[in-house]
């Protein structure tokens, strides 16, 4: 316990923590709350920032990303010092209004991945290109590195790209290659989505892939500054871009996309996972509803069939072990029923008793001509013909049976 005549005491951090005192809580192990984030101790600031500005991220998302997950006095001010200070970041960012938002565009699409944006960046000095693909609700992006951007380079990525998250009802692309080709009109029509040219000249309409590729180039220009491995850079980079609030949704890409946020750094309590639970908890009551159903009516067959079954009756009886993919469900040795106990049905061939609940039985039609005690001998078509028979499947020691 430090006294308040401590120098090292910082008053006015007091001042805001008294200031917000009504949503301070004491949560277990030492931890405190504001409203659902933890609190985080001054000797852990940094490190927090750290992990926030982990790919570089600029100045807004580093800030946002730690409010989302955390809390501690003077955010602002501690993250602004930090990323200034960042030697990567400043030599790596264009100066003033070129890294100002470009303006926004047309109404957000009404679900994720429906209207989508697909660009390139690049040519990387290594020669490779960044292929570039964004959902225009979620703003989740997804970044692929390619070799080269001819349409038989590009088509087996998208095609990757579509079966991994579906296909979307709209790709907007400028009109270059390898969008301009015939290759590329032919897989939209083969997929099933509406690929719509837009001109590069209309600043607005891509301003999606334009807000996302300055940071994401800037991050890689910094990771090549401090000498590290660009691609590794990148994934990170993404990793946090993804689990950052955007701007303009207030919600994290990940988030819009899945429906859920993913585990970050950052410590958390599970107090925001109850905000999920509501869907959480249709889907367990839908599931257990299936479930209800099915034994309802596994448990009504089952009683018809111990109630069907007569003495007297031929039954064939299931083959308890599966030996192999040609062994039939049922043993085509027919019993004859010879006791009922409730569902509990004894059976009898010129082997064997066997005793086993009833639905472990398959009535045969009764075929009156023929004598009963003799398995054997062939039964005549009596029963049901109309009913489909697997006859193809069947091996051929079966075709003097009745099957269905
Ligand atoms: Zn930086």
């Amino acid at each position: 316990m430090k006294h308040l005549d401590d120098p090292d005491i910082d008053t006015q951090e007091i001042q805001m923590f008294y200031n917000i005192k009504d949503e301070l809580t004491y949560y277990s192990d030492n931890v405190l709350l504001r409203n659902n984030l933890i609190v985080i101790p001054s000797a852990l600031h940094s490190q927090v920032i750290d992990i926030a500005h982990e790919g570089h991220q600029g100045m807004s998302r580093t800030k946002a990303f730690i409010r989302s997950k955390v809390w501690f006095p003077r955010i602002n001010e501690k993250a602004e010092t930090a990323v200034k200070n960042c030697i990567a970041c400043q030599a790596s960012s264009y100066d003033n209004s070129s890294s100002k938002q470009p303006l926004q565009m047309s109404d957000m699409p009404h679900g994720p991945w429906e209207n989508l944006s697909a660009d390139f960046c690049g040519p990387l000095p290594t020669g490779e290109y960044l292929f570039v693909i964004t959902d225009e609700h979620s703003r989740y992006p997804v970044v692929e590195i390619v070799k080269s951007i001819t349409a038989n380079n590009i088509i087996p990525i998208l095609d990757k790209v579509i079966s991994q998250f579906g296909c979307p009802k709209v790709i907007k692309t400028d009109n270059g290659p390898p969008f301009n080709s015939g290759a590329f009109k032919n897989y939209a029509q083969h997929i099933g989505f509406t690929h719509r040219k837009i001109t590069p000249l209309w600043p607005q309409a891509n301003s999606q892939a334009e807000s996302f590729n300055k940071p994401m180039m800037k991050s890689i220009r910094a990771a090549h500054t401090e000498g590290k491995n660009w691609k590794q850079e990148l994934q990170k980079f993404l990793r946090q871009y993804r689990n950052t609030p955007h701007t303009a949704t207030k919600f994290t890409p990940f988030r819009l996309l899945f429906g859920r946020d993913p585990k970050t750094k950052l410590p958390e309590i599970d107090i925001k996972k109850q905000e999920e639970s509501v869907v959480t908890k249709q889907a367990k009551l839908n599931d257990q509803t299936a479930k209800d159903k099915a034994k309802r009516y596994a448990d009504s067959r089952n009683k018809a069939q111990y109630k069907g079954l007569q003495i007297g009756d031929r039954v064939l009886l299931k083959n308890e072990k599966k030996k192999n993919k040609l062994t039939t469900p049922y043993d085509p040795n027919p019993f004859v029923v010879k006791e009922k106990k409730g569902p509990m049905v004894t059976v009898t061939s010129a082997h064997r008793n066997v005793t086993r609940n009833a639905s472990f039985f398959k009535k045969l039609p009764s075929s009156p001509q023929q004598p009963e005690q003799q398995p054997n001998q062939r039964a005549k078509e009596t029963g049901n013909p109309s009913r489909p028979v697997r006859t193809k499947r069947l091996p051929t020691y079966l075709k003097d049976y009745i099957t269905y």
